[in-house]
């Protein structure tokens, strides 16, 4: 088994990293700084067609999530929040990959490979973020429809999105089988996306709460058979975790190369500060941790 990069890996690294050295590292500080959504950076990452990278061939994809690790990667390296404009979309799109009926990929798929949808995913409630079987949210069954009602936390990209992928129980138990996932539609009645987080890092993509109260959704917009929502999360966390590593791992890289520039530039005690052992050791740490 080869763990080498492919030739058409090879190429999207080295075209992201072009783009992301030529067009991203600049925007990098002021996107976080202002907290401003960057329309710019979709905009790039729409003309670039790099939404569609792990998608399937018939969609124009590679089909493949490494390469999908790559891109996000790379950018990661200069621009955390231009990474997470692709980790974002990826999360819906994994979730109606796994569990969404035909006519829901059709329906969906193509404008989030484009880029002319955007989407969120949300399970996080105020008591449940990692245990996804303790949410509260409720999708109570009436005729061909149904209406949920609860409330989120921590939805990214919801202020932003066409869609937002809910995650809520039916009926009246609490067993997983309980839970699935709604497609709500931005400008739904009762549907409301709340006050974006001032948050730490990552400010340039808004996490917000989400307030659904008696929201009416056909039962065309339940993300696949009843009672497998439990299993469509769980799925779409599995693409979705590693591309998270793999955007921390291009920060990681990206703190390198900035501590491996300074360390070159800098002088102290009339030398280079990179000609001091402890420093270099500090640097090889940070390489063989990355
Ligand atoms: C920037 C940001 C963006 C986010 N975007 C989204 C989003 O788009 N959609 C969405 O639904 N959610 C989103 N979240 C929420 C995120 O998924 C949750 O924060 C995460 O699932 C953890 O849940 P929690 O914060 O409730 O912590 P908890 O689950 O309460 O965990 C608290 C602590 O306990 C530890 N812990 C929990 N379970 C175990 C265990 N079994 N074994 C050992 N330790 C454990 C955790 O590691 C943590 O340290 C976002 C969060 C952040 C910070």
């Amino acid at each position: 088994m080869s763990y080498a990069l492919t030739d058409e890996q090879l190429e999207i690294q080295a075209l992201v990293r072009r783009v992301a050295r030529e067009r991203v590292a600049q925007r990098a500080d002021e996107i976080d700084r202002t907290a401003e959504y960057p329309q710019d950076m979709y905009d790039l990452l729409r003309e670039l067609g790099l939404f569609t990278v792990p998608f399937p061939a018939e969609y124009g994809g590679t089909g493949s999530m490494l390469s999908a690790a790559v891109a996000v990667e790379e950018f990661g390296r200069v621009c955390y929040n231009t990474a997470y404009l692709l980790l974002v979309q990826w999360l819906p799109f994994s979730a109606i990959l796994a569990g969404g009926s035909l006519e829901q990929q059709r329906r969906f798929l193509p404008g989030l490979a484009s880029g002319a949808l955007r989407g969120a995913f949300s399970t996080t409630e105020p008591q449940s973020g990692s245990d996804v079987s303790g949410i509260r949210t409720r999708a109570r069954k009436v005729d061909d429809s149904y209406r949920i009602t609860g409330s989120k936390i921590w939805c990214t990209n919801a202020a932003v999105s066409d869609f937002v992928l809910v995650a809520a129980k039916t009926g009246e138990g609490d067993a997983l089988g309980s839970i699935n996932l709604f497609i709500v539609e931005r400008g739904t009645k009762g549907f409301q996306v709340g006050r974006k987080e001032d948050k730490m890092g990552a400010r340039g993509v808004p996490s917000s709460p989400l307030f659904l109260d008696d929201v009416l959704v056909p039962a065309d917009n339940r993300l696949g058979p009843e009672g497998r929502g439990f299993k469509i999360v769980m799925e779409a966390f599995n693409k979705s975790r590693p591309l998270i590593a793999a955007r921390a791992i291009g920060l990681a890289q990206g703190a390198i190369d900035h501590s491996s520039a300074f360390i070159q530039g800098r002088r102290a005690f009339g030398q280079q500060v990179s000609d001091f052992q402890g420093v270099r050791w500090m640097l090889a740490d940070m390489a063989i941790q990355t």
